[in-house]
């Protein structure tokens, strides 16, 4: 085993040498290399034919130019990313995220974390990630609508229904789903609606779809409580964020019976004790997009702590839904002491590796993003298949599928952390079944 935790830390070495400053791809890869040890040891053949090795190098990256006028005339200069990451078990699948952090280093442990995402569904689609640094934040309708015709122009020839499949992300909703499909379908003159999902229900786009996320990483987590014996009605719950997947984990846990009492935006924290009005952070949100500090206004009976830590709040389940490493290990300490049960990640990488260990060693069931938040891309590879078969389902029967696909999720990573000696830790769980997955179709097709 020695030889093994050896090879493993300098594959880690080589990328951290390979991608220069590209820090949270560094944190990505380390976290799942590090639990793939037991699984080199039972299948030596994925040494011999450097899978890891493989896996860790993107299939292709590409880099462009986006130019773009404000209402002013004034011209703006953005760079647009796409790293098509892995494709043994299908097309390229992963969102496109818009956010003034984005860099090379943020796409590609994005796309690194949604080859293992993607595998764990089950559902036949590959990783990839993709964005800009443009900031959507306090721009008109079409100014955003001028970037996105700009970046597509350019990112339109690397896509395809059988090739490469965007959606959402941060900063990335409908309104600019609905832009780029329109500039894609003018550009190539095809009306191929399989090459974009997370698109109108209007022309389309699949019911649950918005939901998915959301909902899915609930369905995790109540699958989690379940296995030890719990459930989540009458529990207090907060849930950080106030977008796509923060606002639809809200939903489904109210409906459940669960108290959510707290959410967020990057300026502040919500805290309302007799459960939050989601009627208003809808709102807010997705009419007026205005800041979260607005509940306040209209319930008295909140507080807004402008740059305030969620993570105080105390509650039994918490579901960090806002960005990559938001929860440290002081975070997760604090949450344990106010005894916290549970934690699923709806966003991707919130918890720090410190917070993770620090929930693990005290036994909380704690499901990363890799698995708990898979419920949005599953249901993207759903809205695939009604696209190809120029279907539409119903909202019962696609949410049903969706319920399906994160108990199998859950079962999956369950039983595959008991196989491999950690039993209820869903991150070794989830980071061995998606790697299996993707290594055994790798192994297939020779060394490509
Ligand atoms: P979104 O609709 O743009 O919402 C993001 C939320 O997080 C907003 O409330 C935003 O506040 C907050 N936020 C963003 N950056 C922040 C920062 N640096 N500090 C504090 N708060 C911050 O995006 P989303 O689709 O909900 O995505 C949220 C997370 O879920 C991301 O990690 C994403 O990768 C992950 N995810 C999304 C999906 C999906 O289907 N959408 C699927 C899987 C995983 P502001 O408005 O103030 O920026």
């Amino acid at each position: 085993m020695a030889k093994i935790t050896a090879r493993i830390e300098s594959i880690i070495e080589d990328v951290i040498r390979r991608n220069p400053g590209e820090v949270e791809f560094h944190q990505a890869v380390r976290e799942v290399a590090e639990t793939l040890g037991p699984v080199l040891r039972k299948r030596p053949q994925y040494a011999e034919h450097k899978i890891i090795e493989r896996i860790c190098e993107p299939e292709r990256q590409i880099i462009f130019r986006v130019p773009w006028q404000d209402d002013g005339g004034e011209v703006h200069i953005h760079r647009g990313f796409r790293v098509q990451f892995n494709s043994a078990l299908g097309p390229y699948k992963g969102g496109l995220r818009f956010h003034p952090s984005v860099y090379l280093g943020v796409i590609k442990f994005l796309g690194f974390e949604q080859i293992f995402k993607n595998a764990v569904t089950g559902m036949p689609i590959g990783g990839a990630k993709g964005g800009s640094d443009f900031d959507p934040k306090g721009k008109s309708d079409a100014e955003v609508m001028r970037f996105c015709q700009s970046f597509m122009t350019e990112l339109y020839r690397h896509l395809g229904e059988f090739t490469d499949v965007p959606a959402g992300d941060i900063g990335v909703g409908a309104r600019e789903i609905g832009y780029l499909f329109g500039q894609y379908k003018r550009i190539t003159n095809r009306y191929e609606s399989g090459v974009l999902t997370g698109k109108s229900p209007h022309w389309g786009g699949a019911l649950v779809r918005r939901e998915a996320t959301g909902y899915g990483v609930v369905y995790f987590v109540e699958e989690m409580l379940k296995a030890r014996g719990e459930t989540l009605e009458g529990k207090t719950c907060v849930v950080s964020g106030s977008g796509n997947v923060a606002i639809y984990a809200i939903e489904k846990l109210q409906s459940l019976g669960a108290k959510v009492v707290a959410c967020s935006d990057s300026n502040g924290v919500i805290h309302d004790p007799r459960g939050l009005d989601l009627a208003t952070i809808k709102h807010l949100k997705e009419v007026e997009r205005r800041r979260i500090k607005c509940y306040a206004d209209e319930h008295p009976g909140s507080t807004y702590l402008e740059s305030g830590n969620i993570w105080s709040v105390p509650c039994q389940v918490a579901f960090p839904c806002a960005t990559q490493n938001e929860l440290d290990e002081d975070c997760s300490r604090t949450l344990i002491a106010n005894g916290c049960l549970a934690v699923g990640e709806g966003a991707n990488m919130p918890t720090t590796p410190g917070g993770v260990r620090a929930f693990i060693e005290a036994g909380v069931s704690f499901g990363p993003g890799k698995a708990a938040n898979a419920g949005g891309v599953a249901t993207s590879a759903l809205e695939m298949q009604q696209n190809a078969s120029r279907d539409a389902w119903s909202f019962e029967f696609s949410e049903r599928r969706l319920h399906e696909i994160m108990k199998n999720i859950h079962r999956d990573c369950h039983e595959t952390a008991a196989e491999f000696d950690s039993p209820g830790n869903y991150v070794v769980g989830s980071n061995i079944a998606g790697f299996t997955r993707v290594a055994e179709a790798m192994l297939a097709f020779g060394v490509i």
